[in-house]
């Protein structure tokens, strides 16, 4: 490594660094459909059908705090995290592999409540856990996933395959994940300056429950069979809302536009974030971690999803040069910002 230039990883960020790493390697085999730049890499099985493969690691300190996250939970969310990028590219999971790494502060007892919540989550999903690895760490708790899914070639959702005008569909609700963490974190603010203060939680169920233990959306892959939609392009939303319409719209060469008043923001969302003096939408558009599908789909597909309670078209694909804006309960328009987690940012 030459003395003279050193570039921080702040400076880049993290996808400038996956780009930067990876974009010297060039798939050496026919059955490498594709490899990196999507939520799972798609591989050949037979011609018809395909394997999908997705890893995501969780760091203490980083992504959850032990303070606030019980093991079991912790393990129930490292599994649900992979799944949602294999249900991301339109696809059915089915193994896992998992790896740990655990420092001597953790009794065997603490990792088997871990693998509580990976046995529930296996069991939930329908996924087996067929292997890992297991080693130490000089601090604190790494847990990393790999999940393997499958689908028929011609369903796989890629997130380039979007078209100018296709409606863009998010499912559920946006900003609960990231509120749930403001009140744990407040929670613990408050046990540290004062350890006889009984955490105050209640009436934050939802919230907090989806931050905990949040689920992936296996059941709209199901859904959007039955109701013969195969999306045009999608991803799974876990760094937030505008990071991932970034994703989509780079991947597919388009803008988008979207309105602040379809977004869909659960009442108790909304009355907890002006409480914690952070607007709503902001929210919604940079929270993380809601683990929803953000897909789109052609204007003739409107109807069969129409009323859908767990669909909901926010807005729509524009050309590239239009860029990525939302519009506003006043109708204005707002240029997006992919302010999503930047893990060096
Ligand atoms: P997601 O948020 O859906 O899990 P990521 O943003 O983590 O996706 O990753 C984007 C893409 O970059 C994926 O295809 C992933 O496999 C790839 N990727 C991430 N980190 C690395 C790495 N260190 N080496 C190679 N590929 C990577
Ligand atoms: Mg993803």
């Amino acid at each position: 490594m030459s003395e003279e230039k050193k570039t921080s990883l702040e400076s880049i960020g993290e996808f400038g660094l996956i780009e930067a790493l990876t974009k010297n390697f060039k798939n050496k085999n026919a059955s490498t459909i594709y490899g990196v730049g999507d939520d799972a890499a798609v591989i050949d099985k037979d011609g018809d059908n395909v394997m999908l493969v997705s890893t995501d690691a969780l760091i203490e300190g980083i992504h959850f705090n032990l303070m606030y996250t019980p093991l079991m939970h912790l393990g129930y969310k490292a599994v649900v995290v992979n799944l949602s990028d294999i249900y991301a590219m339109n696809g059915t999971a089915e193994q896992i592999t998992v790896t740990i790494a655990a420092s001597s502060r953790f009794p065997k007892e603490a990792l088997e409540e871990l693998y509580k919540g990976i046995e529930k989550a296996c069991d939930f999903y329908g996924v087996d856990l067929i292997g890992g690895d297991t080693t130490s760490s000089v601090s604190g708790l790494m847990i990393s996933v790999t999940a393997i899914g499958t689908a028929k070639k011609e369903d796989v959702v890629y997130r380039n395959g979007g078209k100018e005008n296709e409606l863009i569909v998010v499912t559920g609700d946006l900003g609960a994940a990231y509120m749930g963490l403001q009140i744990l974190e407040r929670e613990k603010s408050v046990y540290k300056a004062n350890p006889d203060i009984q955490p105050d939680l209640d009436g934050y169920d939802y919230i907090l429950e989806r931050q905990l233990k949040p689920e992936a959306r296996k059941d709209i892959i199901k859904f959007l069979k039955e109701l013969d939609v195969i999306p045009t392009s999608m991803i799974d939303i876990s760094d937030g809302l505008a990071s991932e319409l970034f994703h989509l719209c780079n991947q597919s060469d388009l803008g988008v536009v979207i309105y602040d008043e379809k977004l869909p923001i659960d009442t108790s969302v909304s009355t907890t974030a002006i409480d914690f003096d952070i607007s709503p939408t902001t929210c919604v558009l940079n929270g993380g971690e809601d683990y929803e599908l953000l897909f789109s789909i052609k204007q003739e597909d409107f109807d069969k999803i129409k009323g859908n309670p767990h669909m909901t078209v926010i807005g729509h694909y524009t050309a590239k040069d239009s860029g990525l804006y939302l519009v506003d309960k006043q109708g204005a328009a707002i240029q997006l910002k992919a302010q999503g987690w930047n893990h060096f940012g």
